[in-house]
């Protein structure tokens, strides 16, 4: 689709009183960029770099409406009024910069996982039937737990109003409470909330009622809602729509936002924030049935994750507004780039879910991979200017030396980029060649973009030595060499044919029939070269040091990831040291048994050991008087994460 072809996205929307400029809509998400509950001013930084991005429509992250109700420490909080001016602040500060701001409203009834101390909470939903991703008994509500929890709805709705927020949407979706009550399969009620479809819906609607009773005629809201669990078990898409209609007939909202997967599962929960092996835009054809039963506008979520995609899913009639959540985590900028027919220049996210849902699984703040400053607004996203305009070399042109490379140019620096292979990208590229995974080269092309942009000197097939360096005069050299695939002792495997990870995955050695893969990284490697191996017709076994594989990846790529390896037939065998082979077996200790593990009748073996640092030019350049930094795999192997984010911070100091 051509630069000029994107218009439908470009165009107003009307919801309710409140005219979007716009049909791009950073969505509601968790960012741990909140402190006890209360907005930050590092959470407004984050959102109003959105805005001034360009923004049709921002919702804030779903807030907890009352005290029962949170799924990590940082959840944004509307149960009191001590947070109204946390959220006045942030309306004034995207209203400053032209933008439409919605908060959000959660219950997370049995999904709610938080306690102050760690002690497991008191969970509350429609029945007390188990979630099987929390392994929770919740404690089925009572006739007055649901209406002080209808009451604690419309509270927090007026809260959000009376802070000077342009709406509220109702988080309905996702198997989060109002779903807990739709879904026949979670809700066992057999009093008049229970049952038939009018009693399932009746809990959201009597929601729907009071939070409009409490914002009054004229006031935006909308709901969230899931058009389909995905799962088998949950919300099925039929019954989605019936909802919907229902819905559509009470005639209380405004909007409705639809995405699809629920909470309650792992299957549904991969596409709370869908993994690159998704396809982008895949919630569409979702979106195209709601349509035909819902009149007003529609905004529809999951992956959007380009403008093209994007606005196929307007024109189809699918959308009347697209979430772009990632893509504006990616790139703050996207709708200003679309609007200025940069398309070009978008950085568009790869849906890793690593520093994003990612660092928020793990308790960090929200960011992304590709775009480090994201989530740190206030701290590294601001570039000083450098003092000293220097000459700077930077070796390597893998995402660690790119990014350095463009943010010492940003600040004024000269940079030659020297890489001494004949493409950019470094173990990026190997990792695209991973079955599901090819997006992962969007990092390149992104970063490429960004060098050339900035106009610097890129030198290819040109190993920095000390010689050249002494030849060029720098001022500065970045070493981002990167790393170098584990050597192994041959004699430990002798008479097995014995093979490197990367090897497989480059095409330049061929398995045998029986592999084991012997994996002691649990990354996305070890998964991946036994997809690649299976889908060639090997029969693998795939070993791994750690209880599951992909154990260090993202929850959702790993839980992915897992229906494929059972999909591919690939037997799995976890708590396994390797310790040697010989001409047909392959020799594992179980580590927590302490005892022989064999594997029998194996032709091939696969290592995937990782990498090791490359420390030869941080070695030969060692007592030269020049001003040097390392970055990225150079310094120890990790992922792309830190090698972007250490280009980052020594492109700043330079
Ligand atoms: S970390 Fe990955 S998934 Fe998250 S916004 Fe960045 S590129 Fe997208």
């Amino acid at each position: 689709m051509s630069e000029a072809s994107i218009s439908q996205l470009l165009t107003p929307l009307q919801i309710g009183n409140v005219r979007l400029k716009n049909r791009m809509v950073f969505t509601a998400h968790d960012t741990a960029l909140q402190e006890k509950g209360m907005v930050t001013d590092a959470y407004i930084a984050y959102q109003v770099a959105r805005t001034r991005g360009g923004a049709g429509l921002q919702i804030l992250a779903a807030a907890s409406i009352d005290e029962n109700s949170a799924t990590y420490e940082h959840q944004i909080q509307l149960f009191t009024d001590e947070s109204i001016p946390g959220f006045r602040r942030m309306a004034e500060a995207v209203h400053a910069e032209g933008g439409v701001v919605f908060g959000q409203l959660l219950h997370s009834g049995r999904a709610a996982t938080y306690s102050l101390d760690g002690s497991a909470p008191v969970t509350y939903s429609s029945s007390n039937l188990m979630s099987e991703r929390h392994h929770i008994v919740p404690r089925a509500m009572s006739l007055a737990d649901i209406k002080s929890v209808i009451r604690s709805y419309a509270a927090a709705a007026k809260r959000v109003q009376f802070a000077g927020l342009d709406g509220v949407e109702i988080c309905g979706s996702h198997g989060y409470l109002p779903a807990q009550f739709l879904t026949q399969g979670v809700n066992n009620r057999t009093d008049e909330y229970g049952g038939s479809a009018e009693n399932r819906f009746r809990f959201i609607l009597e929601v729907c009622e009071a939070i409009r009773h409490a914002v009054g005629i004229g006031y935006v809201v909308g709901i969230r809602l899931s058009a389909a669990d995905l799962d088998n078990v949950g919300l099925d898409a039929d019954d989605a729509l019936d909802m919907m209609r229902r819905l559509e007939k009470a005639a209380l909202v405004d909007y409705y936002h639809l995405v699809v997967g629920g909470a309650s599962t792992k299957s549904g929960t991969i596409h709370v924030v869908p993994p690159m092996a998704l396809a982008a835009g895949y919630v569409t054809p979702f979106g195209e049935k709601a349509k035909k039963v819902l009149k007003a506008p529609v905004i529809v979520t999951g992956r959007f994750n380009t403008p093209q995609v994007a606005e196929l899913a307007v024109r189809r009639g699918a959308a009347d507004a697209v979430g772009m959540t990632r893509a504006m985590i990616c790139d703050p900028l996207v709708a200003k780039k679309i609007q200025e027919r940069r398309l070009d220049d978008i950085r568009a996210c790869i849906g890793c879910d690593q520093a994003c849902i990612g660092h928020m699984q793990r308790g960090y703040s929200v960011s992304c991979i590709q775009y480090p400053e994201s989530g740190r607004e206030t701290s590294l996203a601001i570039y000083p200017p450098a003092a000293l305009r220097k000459r700077v070399l930077v070796a390597g042109g893998g995402p660690a030396g790119m990014k350095a490379a463009v943010v010492a140019a940003a600040r004024g620096h000269d940079v030659i980029l020297c890489e001494a292979g004949g493409q950019l990208g470094g173990q990026a590229n190997l990792a695209a060649k991973i079955p599901g995974r090819s997006e992962f080269g969007g990092i390149v092309t992104n970063l490429s973009r960004e060098v050339q942009l900035a106009g610097i000197e890129v030198r290819m097939r040109t190993r920095v030595t000390r010689n050249l360096l002494e030849s060029m005069a720098v001022d500065a050299l970045v070493i981002a060499t990167g790393g170098k695939p584990a050597a192994f002792d041959p004699t430990r495997f002798e008479g097995m044919t014995t093979i490197v990870a990367a090897d497989v995955l480059s095409g330049a050695v061929k398995a045998g029939q029986r592999v084991v893969v012997a994996d002691s990284m649990c990354d996305w490697v070890g998964i991946g070269v036994s997809l690649q191996l299976a889908s060639e017709g090997h029969e693998v076994t795939l070993a791994i040091t750690g209880v599951q594989p992909g154990e260090m990846v993202p929850l959702y790529v790993r839980d992915e990831a897992a229906g494929r390896l059972f999909d591919a037939g690939v037997r799995v065998v976890n708590y396994a040291r390797l310790y040697g082979a010989d001409e047909d077996n392959v020799y594992f200790e179980h580590i927590m048994a302490m005892k022989p593990l064999v594997l029998e009748g194996i032709d091939t073996l696969v290592l995937c050991d990782g990498a090791r640092a490359d420390r030869t030019l941080e070695t030969e350049v060692a007592g030269l008087n020049i001003e040097t930094y390392l970055a990225g795999d150079c310094l120890t192997p990790r992922t792309a994460e830190e090698a972007v984010l250490e280009g980052l911070k020594v492109g700043r100091r330079i």
